[in-house]
């Protein structure tokens, strides 16, 4: 039996965030992960499918000078292997700390301090569970799995498909969509709800929808597909069926938090479909286990885990921190990009909200304009005191944009501060700026 301070498992960024900080702070720290360090985020997430999304930012960018233009799509696999090995590298190095030992091997619970792998047994007072999401398969029939792919196949596939049907228009299935339209390959979406993206405003959602199926994506909302055969994917619109053929079919419907194995129930943690059951401060209904990331089912975002990795380790030190886990920015690296933070208007409505909205566009901004990137626009929501309580948006750089908003969302900015704030000229940023002075 091994005795630590803290035990993480999974080495994803919740994992590798808390131990680097827990190691900071004093902390004694064993970190379990069964595959490579990194977690989804690195290795198959956030990381390649940005590496692919700058790609075709690129391919586009020369096809207006020269239309004929196409990817060399081994060269984009192999950049793509680069970045990855060389972040995995750097969280190698950060978990090789003194105070770190990276263990390999799945983890699960013998009781709530004792944890084991094949291998080894460990106790600690202070357990982390980071074990992450991985990809959920809808209720349908499926008779041809072999097209049949979720995010992590697609990100191996060697070649770029002449045609890709899409099942799910959130995140993952309208970054890929964007991705491979731009690739090359015919792109279809089928998706169940009205809109895409259902947490982005419905205003912007459909606007971005709308440039996508300009720039040649098929797509077919409110349709339920019912099978996937050899002929393509079935689906039912509106009381009639349809077929489409793809030579490769991602299922991007959602992730579900990976509890399988762990043995939860060895050690009393609750949990539902949804996730482990946490509070503020990630703790679990087991006295001394936190559950951080995807695992607890409140934001799947890269950045959500990290900042849960610090309120847990300050929880576990009695320390105290101000880390706002309800402003939480969010972005979609389609083209044109789309990002929010805090309230959509479809919200504030819906809650019977006085709120206030104002429109800010691309087209009347200098450097859109300089940049050929005028399509957007950005939706401003302050609360009836003038607070800042939301902005979405899409365009070139949205995220970037939306970053400055969650920034001063933070500090409780109004709307009249925003306005007495300089922004450089010229700069995406002053859309803001324009858009706070609409009275
Ligand atoms: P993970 O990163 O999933 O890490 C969990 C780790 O735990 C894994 O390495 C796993 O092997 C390990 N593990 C699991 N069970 C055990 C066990 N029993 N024993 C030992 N180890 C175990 N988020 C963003 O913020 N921005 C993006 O642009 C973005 N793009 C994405 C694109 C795709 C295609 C996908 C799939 C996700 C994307 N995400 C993005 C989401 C992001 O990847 C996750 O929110 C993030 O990785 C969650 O971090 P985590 O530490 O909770 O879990």
């Amino acid at each position: 039996m091994t005795k630590t301070d803290l035990i993480i498992i999974g080495g994803g960024p919740g994992g590798y965030g808390a131990a680097g900080y827990a190691a900071r702070l004093g902390l004694d720290v064993i970190v379990i992960e069964q595959a490579s360090v990194g977690g989804t985020c690195l290795n198959v997430g956030c990381i390649p499918t940005k590496t692919w999304s700058h790609e075709a930012d690129i391919l586009r960018a020369r096809r207006t000078a020269d239309p004929t233009a196409t990817i060399d799509f081994q060269r984009v696999r192999r950049r793509q292997q680069e970045v990855i090995e060389q972040l995995r590298n750097g969280v190698e190095t950060l978990l090789s700390a003194p105070s770190i030992r990276l263990v390999k091997g799945k983890a699960h619970f013998i009781d709530a301090h004792t944890v084991a792998t094949d291998e080894e047994t460990f106790e600690a007072k202070h357990i982390i569970i980071a074990t992450g999401s991985e990809a959920k398969m809808p209720p349908i029939a499926i008779t041809d799995t072999q097209r049949v792919m979720t995010s992590t196949e697609l990100l191996a596939i060697d070649h770029v498909p002449e045609s890709l049907v899409i099942i799910g228009a959130g995140v993952i299935g309208m970054e890929f969509a964007s991705i491979f339209q731009t690739f090359g390959s015919k792109v279809t979406v089928i998706e169940y709800l009205k809109e895409c993206l259902p947490t982005l405003d419905s205003d912007i959602a459909k606007r971005l929808r709308k440039s996508m199926e300009k720039r040649g994506i098929d797509f077919h909302m409110q349709a339920g597909v019912t099978a996937i055969t050899a002929n393509g994917v079935t689906f039912e619109r509106k009381g009639k069926q349809q077929t489409v053929s793809a030579e490769a079919i991602l299922i991007a419907t959602g992730r579900k938090p990976c509890l399988e194995n762990l043995r939860l129930e060895a050690a009393g943690i609750a949990f539902t479909a949804k996730g482990i059951t946490v509070d503020e401060q990630m703790r679990t209904s087991c006295q001394g286990i936190y559950a951080i990331g995807d695992v607890n089912g409140q934001t799947m975002l890269a950045h959500a885990a990290s900042m849960q990795a610090i309120i847990a380790v300050n929880n576990i030190l009695g320390r105290t921190d101000h880390i706002d886990l309800s402003i939480m920015p969010s972005a979609i690296f389609t083209y044109p990009e789309a990002a929010s933070v805090g309230l959509s208007e479809d919200f504030c409505e819906a809650k019977g909200m006085e709120y206030t909205c104002r429109k800010g566009f691309f087209r009347a901004n200098g450097k859109a304009m300089a940049m050929e990137e005028t399509e957007g626009m950005v939706k401003l929501i302050a609360d009836s005191d003038g607070k800042v309580v939301g902005c979405h948006a899409f365009g070139a750089h949205s995220a970037d944009m939306i970053q400055e908003i969650s920034s001063l969302m933070c500090m409780g900015v109004t709307i009249e501060q925003l306005r007495d704030m300089v922004h450089i000229h010229p700069t995406l940023g002053e859309i803001l700026h324009d858009t706070s002075m609409i009275s």
